[in-house]
């Protein structure tokens, strides 16, 4: 194993009604910015809940954070916050409305143009605005972690940044509040969560017993979910509360500490989405399976060990076993209607060649954990997805 630390500040408030206990969460005095998406959390009668917790306090708003939210959105919130004279941002929403709030955090105090916040990966963050989530679609795990995902439109960007400034101090997560998800992004939440304990997990073995085993656990859960989660009613509570924990294991730091994470299909799944507008999750579902392909070498004691310990598969060679376990990452996606080719959007070979240029225009050139993914690998992963 490797050395580590360990920090995750964030405290969960889990369960039905849990919203009720928001106010008690903040300072007496605290001037609170409450964030939030398109129409959905209004019509779901979350940001109701969210105005009936918050009582008496004083409190403004900013809506119309889009999906894979944009710095030219976020900066106008950021305008808000600064003349509103903000103490406290509360994003309520998705993954989105979340990492767009985390930026918006770091942005209010920064000396300097907020775009280098991407430019440096956040390392030059010192400090940030307090915030808290009322999370109302699990998939990122953004409401226990320090990371963020934006967009640029006016250069097609879309980067990440993370810095401990912007853990959460507190996150709530009710599974009633995703009752009114459509399906798609039901879906999308279960692939997405899967690939990020894949990121962490389908790495070099390090004998890291502890993490393996826990990602094993999330593994099998979301194999679980993933059978039963499109036939399943939308306010199937037990369901949407494992969806909604597993979620947020899947990306809060603790599978991921000690061992070597990957990370390239994130990398090359973001460059999908800012140039196709791929939503996040069905970028994964094209680039993961085709990666595990690419990478069956360096990842082959670790595919035989899911192939074994996950899916139970015991029958047959090494090479029979591995090519069993990559067929049933495929009909994972494809089980919750998430297609796993290029082809599913029209994209072909010439396709490719945009998304290698933004790839080296980011300096993603030395992907993986073993930092051995270039740009031709990255382009071999991407023809095998045609
Ligand atoms: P999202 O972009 O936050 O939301 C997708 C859609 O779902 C939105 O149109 C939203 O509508 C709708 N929605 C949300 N909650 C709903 C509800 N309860 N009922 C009905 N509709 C609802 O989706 P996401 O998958 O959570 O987030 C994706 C973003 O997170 C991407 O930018 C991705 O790169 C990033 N990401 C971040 C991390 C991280 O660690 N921080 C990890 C992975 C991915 P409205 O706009 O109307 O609200
Ligand atoms: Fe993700």
């Amino acid at each position: 194993m490797d050395n580590f630390e360990f920090y995750n500040p964030t405290k969960i408030l889990f369960g039905k009604g849990m919203i009720a206990k928001l106010d008690e969460q903040l300072d007496k005095q605290a001037r609170v910015l409450v964030l939030y998406g398109g129409s959905s959390a209004e019509k779901s009668g979350t940001l109701g809940e969210v105005r009936k917790a918050l009582g008496k306090r004083s409190f403004c708003e900013f809506g119309g954070i889009e999906a894979n939210p944009t710095y030219e959105t976020l900066m106008k919130a950021v305008d808000v916050a600064r003349k509103e004279k903000v103490d406290f941002l509360l994003a309520v929403g998705g993954g989105s409305v979340m990492d767009g709030t985390k930026f918006v955090a770091a942005a209010v105090p920064y000396q300097g143009e907020p775009w280098e916040i991407l430019l440096k990966q956040g390392e030059t963050v010192k400090k940030a605005l307090p915030l808290g989530t009322v999370v109302t679609l699990p998939a990122t795990g953004s409401e226990m972690n320090d990371i963020a995902v934006i967009s640029r439109k006016e250069t097609g960007d879309k980067l990440a940044f993370s810095t401990p400034h912007v853990f959460p101090a507190f996150s709530i997560l009710d599974p009633t509040r995703t009752f009114t998800l459509p399906p798609r992004q039901v879906a999308n939440g279960v692939a997405d969560s899967f690939v990020h304990v894949m990121e962490a997990y389908m790495t070099l073995p390090q004998d890291a017993m502890v993490q393996d085993r826990y990602a094993e656990g999330l593994l099998l859960s979301l194999h679980d979910i993933a059978e039963r989660i499109t036939k399943a009613p939308a306010d199937d509570y037990d369901l949407r509360s494992n969806l909604m924990w597993v979620a947020t294991q899947a990306l809060n730091g603790l599978i991921g500490a000690g061992v070597k994470q990957d990370w390239a299909t994130h990398a090359i799944g973001h460059e999908l989405t800012a140039k196709y507008g791929i939503d996040h999750a069905r970028t994964l579902a094209i680039v993961f399976p085709a990666m595990l392909k690419e990478r069956r070498v360096q990842k082959r004691a670790k595919l035989l060990q899911y192939a074994t310990r996950v899916l139970g598969l015991t029958e047959g060679t090494e090479d029979e076993r591995i090519d069993a376990a990559i067929a049933r990452i495929e009909a994972f996606f494809e089980g919750l209607e998430i297609p796993v080719r290029l082809s599913a959007y029209e994209i072909d070979r010439a396709g490719i060649d945009p998304i290698i240029a933004q790839l080296k225009d980011h300096g993603m050139t030395a992907l993986g954990e073993d930092q051995a993914i270039t740009p031709e690998i990255s382009r071999k992963v991407l023809e095998r997805a045609l």
